[in-house]
């Protein structure tokens, strides 16, 4: 678990635009951040979502900035206890409180799902199942901090 910061301070949940070659850029990236020597790192189970963008992006020489929240259904979620100013909760305690949150959001997913299929909308139905996908697999993980 990566708590605190190598300096010893505790490490706070935040946002922040990276930047890759001068080319591509990731905005909205939530990471965890140092208040007192401002280091700060990628939360564990978002790195890896962050290199296949990365790679993708780059797949399709695709340059400029892409909002990671917009593409990424845990970092939305993240963004939404960020916004709400709940990011400040004891680490212990905010694992579970994520893990509520996200339960939450697929609850809306699947209403959304619902929807677009009685509307016969399969586009849609195809990028709700993506969204509900992603989030399932880190419910079922309850994992926020740790790498595997
Ligand atoms: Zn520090």
């Amino acid at each position: 678990m990566h708590l605190f910061c190598r300096c010893g301070q505790s490490m706070t949940l935040s946002f922040r635009m990276l930047v890759f070659e001068n080319m591509y850029q990731i905005d909205l990236v939530p990471i965890l951040e140092c208040e007192d020597c401002s280091y700060y790192e990628l939360i564990p189970s978002i790195k890896q979502d962050v290199t296949r963008l990365l790679a993708e992006l780059k797949e399709q020489s695709r340059e400029g900035r892409v909002v990671f929240t917009s593409v990424n259904e845990l970092a939305s979620v993240l963004y939404d206890i960020y916004k709400s100013g709940q990011e400040l909760l004891e680490v212990s305690s905010f694992n579970t409180f994520l893990v509520e949150k996200c339960e939450e959001r697929i609850n809306l997913l699947l209403d959304l799902y619902g929807y677009a299929s009685r509307a016969g909308d399969a586009d849609w139905m195809e990028e709700i199942s993506f969204r509900l996908a992603a989030l399932s697999s880190f419910v079922k993980k309850r994992q926020f901090l740790e790498t595997k």
